[in-house]
């Protein structure tokens, strides 16, 4: 993507500048991605002139809300390339998500003397849910190690399944080192020994062309507000055979066929998964993201979030005081530490500059724990990131250093 391109998508973005209206250098895209005019128009207008609630009423403006709310969910089935729309399940985000797996294929398919393989780099809700699960079963949780350069080590995945194996669930992108799994090799390793692979794809959702079909996994997790949609939204996709097998976890509205005090029976999946008033205007602003970023291609995105990872590398490997984490290859998010300069204490010298990004365990403190350190300094590119904020990022690095000698 040129730099005119990003140029022209910054002034997409209501949140890049500051109160005083000075370009604001976010780096935090990995957190949450600012959201592009058109879909906060999205939601504004779901939420005003368009508004009521979905699946209930006869009058007209429900039905076309539903109509809405249901093509949101056929627009979602077709970016990550679903059979059907009927295989996605719109949740709170990631972490219900996974949640959802966990407590209902979880604790219906996972029993005692078990195995759940995650890797070390993993977020924590794609830990705690599973421990909850190992707790509950007596199900033991195997932890796949990582390669040097930080990458799952698929070598030591393939060593750690066994028979007993039922579930492996991986990062498909880290959120702190950026490391891309190669997941179809995954899934053939887990299909091997007969377990289902789960994918969290937090962070490969808003960076990569996604088909499920190809990548052949089980269950892909993933967040609105991080593809530039809102919070509050985010999407749980799975095979459409395992889905009809999974008993509900809520009970409440929507998600019945007949209740009576002797006997309910669920509704099909999706709704099965979706008890009470749903995510409305989230989903229909949640559209709104796709179109935005389909339009721009995810696949261009991602070289461009790579080429700004490997320039960013590059000049924080000429500082003999910075330790950088992860391998040469990122998807646009770049983990790092300053020697003698505590990742909070530079994140608030960067805040002075205008410059925006995270310090801290980034809910990973088993990776940090591997790693060594309590925190890391963590830059993340999003679609409208260029030059002049790894420009003032460094600016704010060198004043950094001059303060702390
Ligand atoms: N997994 C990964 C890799 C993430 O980066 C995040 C968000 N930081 C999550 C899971 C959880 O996402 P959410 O908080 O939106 O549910």
């Amino acid at each position: 993507m040129s730099d005119t391109a990003v140029l022209s998508r910054k002034a997409d973005f209501p949140g890049l500048v500051t109160a005083d209206g000075e370009p604001w250098h976010y780096l935090d895209t990995a957190a949450s991605a600012q959201k592009p005019q058109v879909v906060v128009d999205a939601m504004s207008r779901a939420l005003g002139v368009d508004y009521a609630t979905v699946h209930r009423g006869v009058y007209g403006r429900s039905a076309q809300m539903t109509l809405g709310y249901e093509s949101a969910r056929r627009r979602v089935a077709e970016f990550i390339g679903a059979k059907s729309e009927n295989e996605v399940v719109f949740v709170r985000g990631a972490t219900e998500a996974i949640n959802l797996v966990a407590a209902s294929w979880g604790m219906v398919n996972i029993g005692e003397g078990d195995r759940i393989v995650l890797s070390t780099l993993e977020h924590h809700s794609n830990i705690v849910p599973w421990q909850m699960v190992a707790e509950r079963t007596g199900a033991q949780i195997d932890v796949c190690p990582l390669t040097e350069d930080g990458q799952i080590d698929l070598g030591a995945l393939e060593a750690i399944l066994t028979p007993r194996t039922k579930l492996v669930s991986l990062a498909h992108v880290s959120n702190v080192l950026g490391s891309v799994l190669d997941a179809r090799a995954a899934a053939d390793l887990a299909h091997s020994v007969g377990a289902k692979l789960m994918l969290d794809g937090c962070q490969a959702a808003p960076r990569m062309t996604l088909d499920m079909a190809a990548i052949d996994c089980d269950f892909y997790a993933f967040s609105g507000h991080k593809i530039y949609g809102p919070t509050g939204i985010g999407v749980l996709w799975a095979r459409e055979e395992i889905l009809d097998g999974m008993p509900p976890w809520q009970g409440g509205g929507a998600m019945i066929d007949r209740v009576t005090f002797e006997k309910t029976t669920y509704a099909p999946p999706p709704q099965r998964f979706e008890a009470g008033t749903p995510m409305i205007t989230e989903a229909i602003a949640l559209h709104a993201a796709i179109e935005y970023i389909d339009d721009m291609g995810v696949d261009q995105a991602y070289d461009h979030e790579r080429r700004l990872a490997r320039t960013l590398r590059e000049a924080l490997s000429a500082h003999n005081s910075i330790r950088l984490f992860g391998p040469e290859e990122s998807a646009g998010i770049v983990s790092f530490a300053m020697e003698g300069v505590h990742p909070h204490d530079l994140g608030t010298i960067l805040d002075e500059e205008h410059v925006a990004i995270r310090a801290g365990h980034h809910c990973a403190q088993p990776l940090m724990d591997h790693l060594g350190v309590p925190a890391t300094a963590r830059a993340s590119f999003g679609l409208y990131s260029d030059e002049s904020d790894i420009a003032a990022l460094l600016r704010g690095i060198e004043r950094t250093q001059r303060i702390f000698g």
